[in-house]
């Protein structure tokens, strides 16, 4: 009587396990079935590298068909489209190392500092201005990459200051300047070296130079570098005949050209003379550049000027923002 009730729990608990296996079978099959259906829109998965998109009209026409789909939760290996995302390496020097600035729609003066990174306290006493302002140093210059970052900081933009042979035979252009009778590669090999001394500059002005910017073809060969490394060219103009910025015109190199000198005559007058003619030139014309150097009266002339200039209507700005204001005004006079 025992056994027999025994054996009846039994063939009850069998049907029970039957019955489940048999749901459970059926949810499986029902569930890889479903599961099937998206897998025809995986497209994109790694093993199908030869027939990736290439445009990015295909990569946003396969992407519309997989969200499409009925099952979001596929995971969509989408094509490398970092491809087409600019990377840093794509954006210019001269843009990379810009130091931005507000553009307030006022007028500019960009002040450039030549000749900077020999007398280390009077680079140095830069950085107690506002700015922004231009630091052109020497590439001979001594401790550059702390003294240009200590710029940097501060707030100011960079530019590598290219010794270049003068007219004047007596004036020392200095270490590894860039000279007219150079056999080419030599003038590079100087040029790479100047150009390798410290880093986070937009670009290049001339120290010097008015032998070796009147040839344009020393000045091509020099374009040619900054075209291929993405920097700018601010053409000093230490001579009227300078080839420089029109070569660097004609290459599609952002460029400008020097207006002022604030401290040929250094004496406190004079500078703010000179920074009133920057002034004028800015309204104007909407934009100035003028070029001083690592003299004391030089500093104090910029420390009280530059305090006077929100009620001018006129700001400070590095010799990037100028170019740039320059070729978005030259694009809109070409429509
Ligand atoms: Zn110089």
């Amino acid at each position: 009587m025992i056994k027999k009730r025994a054996q009846s729990v039994l063939t009850k608990i069998l049907i029970v396990v039957y019955g489940v296996v048999t749901v459970l079978a059926v949810v499986g099959v029902v569930t890889v079935l479903l599961d099937e259906t998206p897998l025809v829109l995986k497209k994109n998965n790694q093993s199908d590298v030869s027939s990736r998109p290439q445009s990015i009209d295909d990569i946003i026409k396969d992407t519309l068909i997989i969200e499409d789909g009925a099952d979001h939760s596929i995971a969509i290996d989408l094509p490398d489209i970092d491809r087409f995302i600019p990377s840093e390496a794509t954006i210019p020097a001269w843009q990379k190392y810009a130091v931005h600035t507000p553009n307030n729609g006022v007028n500019m003066i960009a002040v450039v500092i030549d000749d900077l990174g020999l007398t280390e306290h009077l680079t140095a006493a830069f950085n107690d201005i506002k700015g922004p302002l231009t630091l052109a140093f020497l590439p001979y210059g001594r401790n550059l990459p702390q003294q240009t970052s200590q710029a940097t900081e501060a707030g100011h933009e960079l530019l590598v200051h290219l010794p270049m042979q003068p007219q004047n035979k007596y004036a020392d252009p200095g270490y590894n300047a860039l000279l007219d009778e150079l056999p080419l590669d030599e003038y590079n090999r100087r040029l790479t070296w100047n150009l390798s001394r410290f880093d986070g500059f937009v670009g290049v002005n001339n120290h010097m130079g008015s032998l070796l910017t009147e040839n344009p073809a020393r000045m091509v060969a020099l374009m040619s570098v900054l075209q291929e490394r993405g920097f700018l060219f601010l053409d000093s103009l230490t001579s009227a005949e300078s080839a420089g910025y029109k070569a660097a015109k004609s290459m599609h190199i952002p460029y400008a050209a020097r207006d002022i000198f604030l401290d040929n005559e250094r004496t406190l007058a004079a500078i703010n003379a000179q920074l009133m003619q920057a002034e004028k030139l800015a309204e104007q014309r909407g934009f100035a550049i003028a070029i001083g150097h690592p003299h004391q009266v030089t500093i104090d002339a910029l420390k009280a000027w530059e305090k006077t200039l929100p009620s001018k209507n006129i700001q400070l700005a590095p010799i990037s923002a100028i170019i740039l204001k320059r070729q978005k005004e030259q694009a809109l006079d070409l429509k």
